[in-house]
C-alpha cells in the first residue's frame, strides 16, 4: 500500500512511473458484451432481479464450470455476487465460525487473510518447500494442519506466483483434506490464463470432493470485466443457500445490467479469451527472459495468471546510491524513487524477499520499466 500511495504521489505529480502493479488487464472489455449491457438498459432489465442472480446466468455458469472443469453443478448450487471478492467473502462468512483454524498456502492474495480475520478464523499459513518451486503439496500441508484446521484456500493459477497446480497433485491433496475432514474454497478465477503445457483442474471434480468445495470464479479477468463487478459461487446447496442469505441481507443482487453483460461474455464468442490469452503469453516470456539476466534476481517462468513473482534474496544486504537493501520493500522504493517503476513487494503477500509485477501493460511500457529496472542494478552491482 505504502508503495502504491507513493506511486499515484509521483505519478500525480507528472513523473512518467511505469507501474507493473495492476491487478486487472489492460485490454477494454470485447464489444459484444458492451454491447450486451447496453441492450440490458434499453431493453429494460434495469430492475432488480432475484438476489443470486438471474436464472439463464446461473445455467450459463453451470455450463460454463462444466466445460471448464467436469464438474456438473445445477442453478440452485450457485450464487452470483458482486464480483469474486464478494464472493469470497459471502462463502468465507457462511464457512467459518470463531477460532477455526484455515490452511492458507503462501505466497497468498492479500485478502484472504484479512476475510479469515472478519469471520473471527485463525490463519494458518501454510509456507511451500522451497524444492516444490511454487506447487503446493501434500508435505506442505501435512506440516501446517493443526487440530483446529477446519478449512483450506486454495488459488491455482496463483495471485501472486502464477504457480498452476497440477492436477495429480491437486488429486493428492483432496485424499488430504478428506482424511482431514476440511472444508476448500477454490479460487479458480485465473482458470482461463494459463500457459504453456499447464493444465488447470478443480479439486471439486475428484470423488468426495464437490461437497466440500465452495468453486469461486468470475468474469473479471478472463473477459477484462473487472469493473462490472460480477463474480460467482458454486458450491453445496445448503452452504450457497447460506451464503444468498448473507448476500440478501447486505447486497441484495448484483447489478442487473452486469449480469446481462456477464451471461454474453459466457455465451457468446470466446475468441476474445484467446486473444487476450495470448498476448499475455508473448509479454510473460519476454518479461520472464529479461528478468533473468538481470543481476541477483530470479523468477520461475509462472504457468498462469498475469504476473511474475520475483525473488530478489540477492539483494539483501547490497547498497543501492547508499540506500540499504533489507528486503523488497526496499528495493521496490528504491526502483520508484530512483528508477520510476513500481513493483509489488511481497511483505503483503507473505514474503518479503519477493516482488510482484503484473503483466498487465503494454509490452512498450513493458520494456521501458524493464530498461529502467536494470539500468539500476547494473549501476550498483
Ligand atoms: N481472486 C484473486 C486471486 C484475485 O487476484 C482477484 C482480483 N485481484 C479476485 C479474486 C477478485 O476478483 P473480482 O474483481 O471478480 O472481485
Amino acid at each position: 500500500m505504502a508503495i502504491d500511495s507513493k506511486a499515484k504521489a509521483l505519478l500525480a505529480q507528472g513523473r512518467d512511473v511505469v507501474n507493473f502493479g495492476a491487478g486487472e488487464p489492460d485490454f477494454d472489455t470485447p464489444e459484444n458484451i458492451r454491447d450486451a449491457g447496453i441492450k440490458a438498459i434499453n431493453h429494460g432489465h434495469t430492475r432488480y432481479t432475484a438476489v443470486g442472480g438471474i436464472e439463464a446466468l446461473k445455467s450459463a455458469i453451470c455450463e460454463r464450470i462444466y466445460a471448464d472443469t467436469g464438474v456438473q453443478y445445477t442453478n440452485e448450487e450457485i450464487l452470483v455476487s458482486v464480483g469474486a471478492k464478494h464472493s469470497l467473502y459471502n462463502a468465507t462468512m457462511a464457512l467459518i465460525n470463531p477460532q477455526d483454524g484455515v490452511l492458507l498456502p503462501v505466497p497468498y492474495w492479500v485478502t484472504y487473510p484479512e476475510q479469515i480475520t472478519l469471520a473471527e478464523g485463525t490463519v494458518e499459513y501454510v509456507p511451500i518447500a522451497p524444492s516444490h518451486e511454487g506447487e503446493l503439496r501434500v508435505d506442505d500441508l501435512a506440516a501446517a494442519v493443526t487440530s483446529r484446521s477446519k478449512g483450506l484456500i486454495l488459488n491455482s493459477p496463483s495471485n501472486p506466483s502464477g504457480a498452476v497446480i497440477r492436477p495429480s497433485v491437486l488429486e493428492d491433496i483432496a485424499r488430504f483434506v478428506i482424511d482431514h475432514d476440511l472444508w476448500v474454497i477454490s479460487d479458480e478465477i485465473y482458470n482461463r490464463l494459463i500457459y504453456d503445457d499447464a493444465v488447470h483442474a478443480s479439486i471439486a471434480k475428484f470423488d468426495g470432493m464437490k461437497d466440500r468445495t465452495i468453486l469461486i470464479n468470475g468474469v473479471s479477468k478472463s473477459y477484462a470485466m473487472t469493473g462490472w463487478r460480477i463474480g460467482y459461487a458454486a458450491g453445496p446447496k445448503h452452504i450457497i443457500k447460506a451464503m444468498s442469505s448473507l448476500q440478501s441481507q447486505s447486497t441484495s443482487n448484483p447489478s442487473t445490467i452486469s449480469q446481462y453483460a456477464a451471461l454474453e461474455a459466457l455465451t457468446g464468442p470466446q475468441e476474445a479469451v484467446t486473444v487476450m490469452q495470448r498476448e499475455f503469453d508473448r509479454r510473460r516470456r519476454y518479461i520472464v527472459g529479461r528478468l533473468n539476466t538481470m543481476p541477483k534476481l530470479s523468477v520461475a517462468t509462472p504457468q498462469g495468471a498475469f504476473y511474475v513473482w520475483v525473488n530478489m534474496e540477492g539483494w539483501v544486504g547490497e547498497t543501492i546510491r547508499g540506500r540499504l537493501v533489507q528486503n523488497a520493500d526496499d528495493l521496490a522504493l528504491a526502483w520508484l524513487e530512483l528508477a520510476d517503476v513500481a513493483v509489488v513487494p511481497g511483505s503483503g503477500f507473505g514474503m518479503p524477499n519477493y516482488f510482484r509485477m503484473s503483466y498487465a501493460t503494454s509490452m512498450e511500457r513493458i520494456e521501458t520499466g524493464l530498461d529502467r529496472m536494470a539500468a539500476l542494478l547494473e549501476e550498483a552491482r
